[in-house]
C-alpha cells in the first residue's frame, strides 16, 4: 500500500470523525490532518512502496522530501543557535510535512534523518514541557530502525499512539483528538491487512500474518 493511499484513507477517516464530532470548521481540518498524519506514521518504520516502480514525479517528491528535511533542520538549528524561539505552530507544521515526505524515502540516510527529527522533537518537548511531545519524538526517533511491518504494525501500537494523542488533546483542549488519531492509525493497519503480505496484528505473541483477500 502506497503512502498516498494511506494518506487518502486516513483523511477520509478524519473527515468521517469530523462529521460525527462536528467540532467546527477549523477543528474539522485539524481532525483530517491528524488522522491522515496518523495513517502515515505507521510506515515511519520503512518505505511502504519498496517494490513498486517509481514514476518521475514520485522520485522527485522523495528527493524533495530529503532535502526539505535537511533545510528544515537547518532552519531549526539557525533559530536555536541565535537563541531565538521558533513559533511552535511553524515548527509543528514543518515537522509534520517533513516526516510525511520522509515516510516515502528509504535507506540509512533517511532513517538517520528521521531520528534527527525525532531528537529535535524530544528536545522541543523538553523545552516546552510537553511530555506527550517527548513521547512522540521517542516514537519518531526509534521506529525507523525497526523491521518493516513489525512492532508499528500491531494492535499494541494503537494505544501507544493514542497516549501521545491524548497529550495533544489536553494541550489543544479539543476533545476527540485521541479517538481520531487512533482511528487514523488503525486505518493504516486495516488497509495493510488487505495487501498480500498482510499484518501481524498480534506480533510478537502470535507471528501469524493476518490478511484479507478482497
Ligand atoms: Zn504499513
Amino acid at each position: 500500500m502506497t503512502g498516498k493511499a494511506h494518506l487518502a484513507i486516513g483523511a477520509a477517516v478524519g473527515a468521517a470523525a469530523a462529521v460525527y464530532y462536528s467540532p467546527g470548521t477549523l477543528n474539522a481540518l485539524l481532525f483530517i490532518g491528524i488522522s491522515a498524519f496518523s495513517a502515515l506514521c505507521a510506515d515511519l518504520d520503512g518505505p511502504s512502496m519498496l517494490s513498486s516502480k517509481l514514476g518521475k514525479v514520485s522520485r522527485f517528491m522523495r528527493e524533495f522530501a530529503l532535502w526539505g528535511a535537511v533545510l528544515f533542520l537547518g532552519i531549526v538549528a539557525y533559530y536555536f543557535f541565535r537563541g531565538e524561539s521558533m513559533p511552535p505552530v511553524l515548527v509543528g507544521s514543518c515537522g509534520a510535512a517533513v516526516l510525511s515526505g520522509l515516510v516515502m524515502k528509504e535507506g540509512t540516510l533517511r532513517n538517520a534523518l528521521v531520528s534527527v527529527v525525532g531528537a529535535a522533537i524530544i528536545y522541543a518537548g523538553y523545552v516546552y514541557e510537553m511530555g506527550w511531545l517527548m513521547g512522540f519524538g521517542l516514537f519518531v526517533g526509534w521506529v525507523p530502525w525497526l523491521k518493516h511491518r513489525g512492532m508499528t504494525h500491531t494492535i499494541w501500537a494503537i494505544p501507544i499512539w493514542g497516549a501521545i494523542a491524548w497529550g495533544l488533546e489536553r494541550q489543544l483542549q479539543v476533545s476527540g483528538i485521541t479517538v481520531v488519531a487512533m482511528l487514523g492509525y488503525a486505518s493504516h493497519l486495516a488497509a495493510d491487512t488487505l495487501t498480500p503480505s498482510g499484518v501481524k496484528w498480534l506480533y510478537p505473541i502470535m507471528k501469524k500474518s493476518f490478511k484479507i483477500r478482497l
